[in-house]
């Protein structure tokens, strides 16, 4: 290693800086204008949980959870536990140097940096008896998650997830279609243009183990088995459903012919499946049928939708979302209703730089050009006028030369430069000058203020 070592972010992880920081401002204002319109509170949840609770929640057998999570033993209870035996050693001499080695694993609870929010937010739900509240409780977050995924253009270790869940009250299809229809209005409120959305049922605990049993069944026959690859021959014994999200080419042909949920939905399933789309269609939300969208997990149920947007290349899908009744019971709560989305900031963010999206970032307006430290105090008051009045102020913390002051205001690319020398002092007269023109005029301060509000 070199004697000056170069720092640089981890693989995977990334640094966002201005001015694509502005965009990304831009993007999460845009989702609390638009969640709370409809009614929904932001939560602000911990980075991380414990272990357990994602097992539960994601599912201990998922690529995120078996492979994925950054994982390690709380070091508070570490601590805890090692203090415990330190003050031991007056009475039992050696306990302190037990503690050190003996590892102390096996009391610790594990914690994991978050990979997804839902688990987190049904366990804020139970926590703080939000059952008790009027139903449904509608939350949203925003925020960083972690996987410890291959890094490549629109996947990453550290991403940002912006989500939203309602918990509690009915399984009313009203509420599947309005969850869709707030993703979709937020896009649209982005300019997000060419956004496809992907829905499916999936059906329930009554008719979904039917189906899977005779899609086992299909995949099973050896004409049909032989032709695919082995991670879907695999998947026919730990998890049918997921061979109907294979991407692989040759297998493409034979998913087409296999027996399709929609078809095999009960009474009550195809039902509510019917409103979700009679629903999308009274709100204007086109959307295509894809029975090939499945999730995996016991507890998800009924509605699944996906939303891929354009210039994403193979990481296309912005946002994933469904139905999942099951999950805040496993999690030890009452049987409560749950239904939610993540979507994945920064492909949406990619999405819109590709688009030409990214709104303009804020221009510096003044330069505040003072020359001699008798201009300085009148500098700093006109700063603070002007900062005071909402516009963005480049005060130099030195003096400068004038014409090192104006090369160094077009740099920044300042709207203004306001001229303060010892002339201008005196006289109460300001000079502004127009750095796109070179033009210059005089002003008192009060009549600057109007001048530049204009
Ligand atoms: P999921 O929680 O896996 O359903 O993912 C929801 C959304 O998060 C996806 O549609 C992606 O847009 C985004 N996402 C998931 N994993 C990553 C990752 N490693 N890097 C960037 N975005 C991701």
């Amino acid at each position: 290693m070199s004697e000056k070592q170069k720092f640089q972010a981890i693989k995977g992880t990334r640094d966002l800086l201005p001015p694509e920081t502005a965009l990304w401002n831009h993007v999460e204002h845009t989702a609390h204008a638009v969640f709370s319109t409809f009614g929904f509170g932001e939560i602000r949840l911990p980075i991380f949980e414990p272990t357990e609770l994602f097992a539960r929640a994601v599912g201990g057998e998922t690529d995120i959870v078996s492979k994925e999570m950054y994982s390690f033993p709380d070091p508070f209870d570490l601590g805890e536990l090692y203090a415990r035996f330190r003050s031991l050693e007056s009475i039992s001499p050696g306990a302190g140097h037990f503690a050190s080695i003996a590892g102390l694993s096996p009391d610790n609870q594990m914690i994991s940096l978050r990979p997804e929010a839902t688990a987190s937010v049904c366990r804020a739900y139970i926590q703080h008896g939000m059952h008790s509240l009027p139903q449904p409780v509608k939350l949203y977050y925003t925020g960083p998650m972690f996987r410890r995924e291959r890094p490549q253009k629109g996947r990453y270790r550290q991403f940002y997830q912006i989500g939203a869940e309602v918990l509690g009250g009915t399984d009313a299809p009203a509420i599947d279609a309005e969850v869709i229809e707030m993703v979709m209005t937020f896009f649209a409120r982005l300019g997000l243009a060419g956004v496809k959305l992907d829905i499916n049922s999936i059906g329930c605990r009554e008719c979904r183990p039917e189906y899977v049993k005779l899609l086992k069944a299909e995949l099973s026959k050896p004409e049909i088995k032989e032709k695919l690859g082995a991670d879907s021959q695999r998947r026919i014994e730990t998890n049918p459903l997921r061979v109907l999200d294979s991407k692989l080419e040759s297998e493409q042909p034979i998913i087409e012919k296999l027996p399709r949920i929609a078809e095999h939905l009960c009474a009550a399933c195809a039902a509510h499946y019917a409103s979700v789309k009679h629903n999308l269609v009274l709100r204007n939300v086109a959307y295509h049928e894809n029975w090939r969208l499945v999730r995996g997990l016991d507890y998800y149920m009924r509605t699944t939708f996906e939303i891929t947007a354009p210039g994403l290349g193979s990481q296309n899908a912005v946002c994933g979302g469904g139905r999942y009744d099951g999950l805040i019971e496993i999690l030890g709560g009452l049987p409560t209703k749950g239904i939610g989305f993540a979507i994945g900031e920064d492909r949406l963010i990619l999405s819109l730089q590709e688009a030409g999206k990214a709104p303009a970032p804020r221009r510096l307006d003044v330069y505040v050009a003072w020359m001699g430290e008798k201009a300085y105090d009148t500098a700093v008051r006109a700063a603070r006028a002007l900062r005071g009045a909402g516009f963005a102020v480049e005060l130099p913390a030195t003096a400068q030369k004038f014409g090192k002051a104006l090369g160094h205001a077009d740099k920044l690319g300042a709207r203004y430069a306001l001229i303060l020398g010892e002339d201008e002092v005196a006289s109460g007269q300001w000079t502004l000058k127009t750095l796109s023109d070179g033009s210059q005029s005089k002003f008192t301060e009060p009549e600057l203020l109007a001048h530049l509000k204009l």
